[in-house]
């Protein structure tokens, strides 16, 4: 399978071996709900990993067991957003709370309607204000980007907020060239950091070849 887009700037495609291989678990259909969320898990520790090299790092002077060392940490007055898009961003985020567990988690209640296709806000409790949006860095984890729409939205919240689009990242395991224009339309800065970009979106909105809805892998919520 070859990659749909030329890989413009400010998107990381993260087509490591080992990310593949679990989408590829992922987009199974026969893939039972429990197999489905660990190779969730898996690919999306390795995504996000790879999205948080923006850190800002500072030196510090540790005692090793063997000697005094200067060490590098995160910054400690950077402030980090886990922004987890509902519900199907749940997972994820639990996946990267576990790789950084003093970051905030702010939940974003958006969900995709199914006629128009739009985003509609459900709930949103983010803060009126950052303390230093400079230095705050915001990591958006959706595990499809489909239209872009929920992206957008979401986006929005935290540039309005004066957070520069330079420190905010889009996470997806799995994107469609569509919605990854339509972020850059909107946010040229914003970094889409995803483990692969599909060949388009169907009439309703779905990633092809894809892996059907996350949501509903995710928490065996599939009626048939
Ligand atoms: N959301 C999903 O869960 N799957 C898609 O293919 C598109 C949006």
């Amino acid at each position: 399978m070859e990659l749909s887009i030329k890989k413009p700037e400010n998107i990381s495609v993260c087509d490591h071996p080992l990310a593949l291989h679990n989408l590829t678990i992922m987009r199974n259909k026969n893939t039972p709900a429990e197999l489905f969320r660990n190779a969730t898990r898996r690919l999306a520790e390795v995504l996000f990993f790879s999205a948080t090299d923006n850190l800002p790092t500072v030196k510090t002077e540790i005692e090793t067991p063997l000697v005094g060392t200067e060490a590098i940490i995160i910054d400690p007055s950077a402030e980090v957003i886990i922004a987890p898009i509902l519900r199907a961003g749940l997972l994820f985020s639990e996946v990267a709370s576990n790789l950084m567990p003093d970051a905030t988690v702010q939940h974003i209640g958006l969900y995709r309607d199914e006629t128009t296709l739009k985003p509609v806000w459900y709930y949103n409790k983010i803060p009126k204000k950052f303390a230093n949006p400079l230095n705050t860095f915001v990591y958006i984890l959706d595990p499809m980007l489909a239209t872009g729409g929920s992206a957008v939205e979401a986006i929005k919240l935290y540039v309005n907020k004066d957070i520069p689009q330079e420190n905010i990242r889009f996470l997806s395991l799995l994107s469609a060239p569509e919605g990854i224009e339509k972020v850059h339309k909107e946010f040229p800065n914003v970094k889409v950091i995803t483990a692969w970009v599909d060949d388009h979106l169907n009439d309703h909105g779905y990633i092809v070849p894809g892996l059907g809805d996350a949501g509903d892998r995710t928490f065996n919520t599939l009626y048939k």
